[in-house]
C-alpha cells in the first residue's frame, strides 16, 4: 500500500458496528463487562479506548512499527517514553532539540535521576564519543528547530545498535510521509501531532510508535499508569486531519520550493536554511532518508530590527509559535521559541537575533513570495 492509501485505509478503516466509514468518538470511560473480566476488549477509556485505539493503529501503519500510543501532547509523549528508563540511566540528545525537551530533560527528568547529554548528532562521532557506561539511549531531532539540522539516522541506528541502545527519532518536522524512521533502524518514533499531523491548529497531541512487542508493552504500561492519554474527540481530530497529510505535504513542499527559491535571491537575505538546498551541509543525507523536505524554512535578516520590521509588514503570515498548519506562520526563534535559551548558547547554535522561521502553509504559493517581497523591501 502506498502512503497516500495508507493514510486513508490504514489502522482500522470506519466502524465495524455500523458502517459508519469515519472512526465515530466514543465519548465514554467505561464498558459493560458480561462477567467479571469479560469485556470485548475496552474497560476502562485510560486503558483504551476505541477512537484513541483507531488513531494508535493508523500511526503505527504509518510508521511501519508494532504499536502506536496516543498521548495528550507531544510533551507528554516525549515524558512517557522517558519513563522507560530508570534513575541512573544517562540519555544522549541532540544539542538542537525542541525547548521544550531540553526543559523536561535538564530540569524535570533530571530530579529523578535520569542524566542527558546534547551534542551535535548531525556528526555522528560526537554520539559515539559521548557513549558512557548508563548510557540507554540516544533521542534525535531531524531535521531540527530553526536551522534544519540533518542527522543520518541509518548512520546513528549502526552505532546504537553495536553499543545495544534505544534510537529515538522526533520525527515531527518530517512527517510519516516524507520519513519513517524506523525503517531506517529507529526503535522508537515520536511525533507533536499538534504540528503537520493535525494540521489545522486545532488540536494539541502527541504520538509514539515502537518497533517492538516488548517495547510496546512496557509503553502501554507507562501510558496506563501516568495516564497522559488522548481524550476521543482529540483523537477523531487527529484522524481526520492525517487523511489528508499527503496531499498537505505535496502542496506544502511545491509553495516551499518557490519560497526558498525568492529568499536565496534576495539582497536583503544574508542566509536561507533549508535541506533542500544544494549548499545545506547535510542536503545528501536529506534527499537519501526523506522523500520530501518539508514546509520549515528559516532565514537570516541581519539583524532583531530588520527582522522586526519583515515581520510587521507580511499580511499572510501569522506571527504564532508552532508550525505545520494549513496557515502559514512566521516567527522570531530568539525571542519566541528559543527565548529560554540563554543569550550566549543561542549564539553557539547560530541561533541569531536576525533569524526568522517560517512554516509554509496552503495559501497560493505566488501570494506567499509576493508577501515576503513586499516585506523585505521595507
Ligand atoms: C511542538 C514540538 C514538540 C512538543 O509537542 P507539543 O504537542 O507542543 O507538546 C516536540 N517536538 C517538536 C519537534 C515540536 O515541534
Amino acid at each position: 500500500m502506498r502512503k497516500k492509501t495508507m493514510l486513508i485505509h490504514g489502522g482500522i478503516f470506519g466502524d465495524a458496528t455500523t458502517g459508519a466509514v469515519s472512526t465515530p468518538i466514543y465519548q465514554v470511560s467505561t464498558y459493560k463487562q458480561d462477567g467479571i473480566g469479560n469485556h470485548k476488549g475496552f474497560e476502562y477509556s485510560r486503558t483504551g479506548n476505541p477512537t484513541r485505539h483507531a488513531l494508535e493503529e493508523l500511526m503505527k501503519d504509518l510508521e511501519g512499527g508494532k504499536r502506536g500510543f496516543a498521548f495528550a501532547s507531544g510533551m507528554a509523549a516525549i515524558t512517557a517514553v522517558m519513563m522507560l528508563f530508570n534513575q541512573g540511566d544517562h540519555v544522549i540528545l541532540t544539542d538542537d532539540v525542541y525547548g521544550g525537551t531540553f526543559r523536561v530533560m535538564s530540569k524535570v527528568l533530571n530530579r529523578f535521576g535520569i542524566e542527558a547529554s546534547f551534542v551535535d548528532t548531525s556528526n555522528a562521532a560526537s554520539i559515539q564519543k559521548e557513549i558512557r557506561e548508563n548510557t540507554k539511549a540516544v533521542f534525535l531531532e531531524t531535521p531540527t528547530n530553526p536551522l534544519l539540522k540533518i542527522t543520518d539516522i541509518k548512520e546513528v541506528a549502526k552505532i546504537t545498535k553495536a553499543n545495544s541502545l534505544l534510537l529515538m527519532v522526533d520525527n515531527t518536522f518530517a512527517t510519516p510521509y516524507w520519513q519513517n524512521p524506523i525503517e531506517l533502524g529507529a526503535d522508537i518514533v515520536l511525533h507533536s501531532a499538534t504540528k503537520y499531523l493535525g494540521g489545522h491548529s486545532d488540536v494539541v497531541a502527541g504520538l509514539v510508535v515502537v518497533n517492538d512487542e516488548k517495547l510496546g508493552e512496557d509503553l502501554h504500561f507507562v501510558q496506563n499508569s501516568t495516564g497522559g492519554v488522548l481524550g476521543p474527540q482529540d483523537s477523531w481530530l487527529l484522524m481526520r486531519g492525517i487523511k489528508t497529510l499527503g496531499v498537505r505535504m505535496e502542496e506544502i513542499e511545491a509553495n516551499t520550493k518557490k519560497i526558498v527559491e525568492f529568499l536565496t535571491s534576495h539582497p536583503a537575505v544574508e542566509k536561507v536554511y533549508y535541506p533542500g538546498l544544494e549548499n545545506h551541509p547535510n542536503h545528501e543525507v536529506a534527499k537519501k532518508q526523506a522523500g520530501g523536505f518539508g514546509g520549515m524554512v528559516s532565514f537570516d535578516v541581519g539583524s532583531a530590527e530588520r527582522a522586526e520590521t519583515v515581520l510587521s509588514k507580511l499580511k499572510y503570515f501569522t506571527l504564532a509559535e508552532s508550525l505545520g498548519a494549513v496557515e502559514s506562520l512566521v516567527s522570531v526563534p530568539a525571542k519566541m521559541t528559543h527565548a529560554s535559551i540563554p543569550a550566549e548558547r543561542r549564539r553557539e547554535l547560530g541561533i541569531t537575533d536576525g533569524l526568522i522561521r517560517i512554516s509554509v502553509g496552503l495559501e497560493d504559493g505566488d501570494d506567499l513570495v509576493e508577501d515576503l517581497a513586499q516585506a523585505l523591501d521595507q
